[in-house]
């Protein structure tokens, strides 16, 4: 007998989904399981072979808990905030709602067809004001508690489109559109203080079961080192130039010292600086490259010396010269490094370039190799040696030199002892339109103000102009009877941030609104965050280790420290696969 297989699943698929046969139950009394895969982002072109391959793994693992008994959560929704949709709405003239609308109706249709037992009762797409209004809050709070401000950044910008640009769509530093040359801009953009979570949020990994690694990862990306900030004098002025190292120990082999091209030093010093012209002319040429290219290891070091000043070494008391270089990063530390070329990889390259003098400091305690301008490289193998042409640290051992140096740099105030984070505060404005609006209000009178809770959703306009405004600034910005608002303070006229959210926003949170999807007084009940929480096991990608896996222990912490949340962590248990190149 031949069975007509399409007609037998879509009747089974029928009756799984009108029944809610996966669906999780409203049962706290029960023991539960919360598998949690991430949401899809709705594209034009339907599902990629990545999705069923994640989503099969844990949908195993759910079937199997059901038939153990547990009540089983495992949801599904809709990442629908995003560049693709308003690019394609630019070209073709299509509202990023109606793509997304017909996206997600796909997606669903494929999902479905596929068989997972995912609990479609429960799905969130992160466009819908319900859900937003809830991400909009989020913000909020972060703002109330000091943790959201405004600092000036620079953005990607295309001198040929007009436009801000997301690092993505920066492609080897042109403008992947038009293929003009991308600059950056300075530009005022909203913050959060990701950084004052940089410690919980190494130190809790060893709370979790996580792959190890992902939590290596995770304590790479955060960076938490322990050195010392030493002030270098300028010569002939009060000034000094502010460093970060982890070695200060190598203080003596320090022989030049090199600043980021942005550095507010040789504006302030032009008069001093006798080859101004070169220096600006390399300044302009750094310009046009994203610190992704700066940064490159491989690449060829370039840079100029800043003819006219120097610095002091605090240990030698000797004059160094100081180089400006766009391998040092304004937005990385203090934008300004002491290069000691006998020990480090990228200083000696550059010292050999420019024939700088190289010092050795330290030395192998299994050889005698001396490390002088005819190396062919440096000695790097630096955590076990011990230091020599260093005054009072010679034949101290590493760390004991460390701490030494330390404290005579703290007693003779030349600096002081300084746990350091690679991590950076999160970049929170987005330049477009298609995201969530910031619920912020600019009055000429009180400053920023938040708009009261109780208007929230603030609903993102219907436009239809989604060309990028002047200068890098949002779409919204040319939207004049959407941003004059009412101060919610004095009253007075005030005008509204034009800026949206990051698409990282909504999927910061959203395995919280699978709990209580329906909730229009909070972003879930207490009761339904306490029995669901915390996901029991979250399977993604490799690529979101670092930024949404970050971003959303960080507001989970938040939210925790707030009081509306009962856990300090989000995921019990992460695992991430790689990414399918080929079949
Ligand atoms: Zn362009
Ligand atoms: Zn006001």
């Amino acid at each position: 007998m031949a069975y007509n297989f399409k007609e037998v699943e879509k009747k089974w698929q029928e009756k799984w989904y009108s029944e809610g046969t996966f669906n999780a139950k409203e049962d706290y009394s029960k023991e539960k399981w919360y598998g949690l895969i991430e949401f899809p982002y709705p594209s034009g072109q339907g599902l990629h072979v990545g999705h069923p391959r994640s989503y099969t793994a844990l949908d195993i693992i759910a079937r199997k808990k059901r038939m153990e008994g547990f009540n089983v959560l495992y949801p599904i929704g809709f990442d629908a905030f995003g560049l693709p949709a308003e690019n394609y709405a630019i070209k073709n003239h299509v509202h990023p709602k109606i793509t997304t609308e017909n996206n997600v109706n796909h997606f669903r249709e494929q999902l479905k067809s596929l068989g997972f037992s995912f609990d479609w009762s429960r799905e969130v797409d992160t466009t819908d004001p319900n859900y937003y209004r809830w991400t909009q809050w989020i913000f909020l709070q972060l703002y109330k508690k000091g943790l959201a401000y405004k600092a000036t950044m620079p953005i990607n910008f295309c001198t040929g489109c007009k436009v801000g640009l997301a690092n993505e769509e920066v492609v080897n530093g042109v403008c992947e559109r038009c293929g003009s040359p991308v600059v950056q801009k300075e530009k005022s953009q909203w913050m959060l203080k990701i950084t004052e979570y940089a410690e919980r949020l190494v130190k809790d990994l060893d709370d979790v079961n996580y792959l190890d690694k992902i939590k290596a990862q995770q304590v790479n990306w955060i960076g938490k080192s322990e050195g010392a900030e030493v002030n270098f004098r300028i010569e002939g002025t009060d000034d000094s130039l502010l460093v970060y190292t982890t070695r200060p120990d190598t203080i003596f082999g320090a022989t030049y010292m090199v600043v980021a091209p942005e550095h507010k030093l040789i504006e302030k010093y032009k008069e001093k600086i006798v080859n101004l012209n070169e220096v600006e002319e390399y300044k302009h040429k750094s310009s046009l490259k994203s610190d992704f290219e700066r940064s490159e290891l491989n690449k060829e070091k370039t840079g100029v010396e800043i003819k006219g000043i120097k610095a002091i070494n605090p240990l030698t008391n000797e004059k160094i010269p100081i180089w400006v270089s766009d391998y040092v990063l304004i937005t990385y530390g203090t934008g300004s490094i002491m290069a000691v070329p006998a020990h480090d990889d990228r200083d000696f390259e550059f010292a050999k370039k420019f024939n700088l003098p190289i010092k050795q400091v330290i030395k192998s305690k299994e050889n005698d190799i001396v490390i002088d301008s005819n190396s062919e490289e440096p000695f790097t193998d630096v955590e076990n040696g011990i230091s020599i042409n260093s005054g009072f640290l010679d034949g101290l051992e590493t760390k004991e030199a460390i701490n030494k140096a330390i404290e005579y740099i703290e007693q003779n105030k030349l600096g002081q002892r300084k746990v350091n984070y690679k991590l950076r505060d999160w970049v929170f404005s987005r330049q477009r339109y298609w995201g969530e609006p910031i619920p912020m209000v600019y009055c000429e009178e009180c400053g920023w103000v938040p708009i009261p809770e109780e208007e929230l959703p603030l609903v993102l306009p219907d436009i239809e102009d989604y060309e990028p405004g002047e200068n890098g600034e949002s779409p919204l910005s040319k939207q004049t009877e959407w941003i004059n608002t009412k101060c919610p303070h004095c009253g007075k006229p005030a005008k509204r941030e034009t800026d949206t959210m990051p698409q990282w926003a909504g999927s910061s949170w959203y395995f919280l609104r699978y709990m209580d999807p329906h909730n229009d007084k909070e972003l879930a009940s207490k009761e339904a965050l306490k029995y669901w929480g915390p996901v029991d096991w979250y399977n993604g990608g490799m690529e979101h280790t670092t930024l949404h896996l970050l971003y959303s222990r960080f507001w989970h912490k938040f939210l925790y420290d707030i009081g509306v949340v009962p856990t300090k962590e989000p995921y019990a248990k992460r695992t991430s696969h790689g990414m399918i190149l080929r079949f």
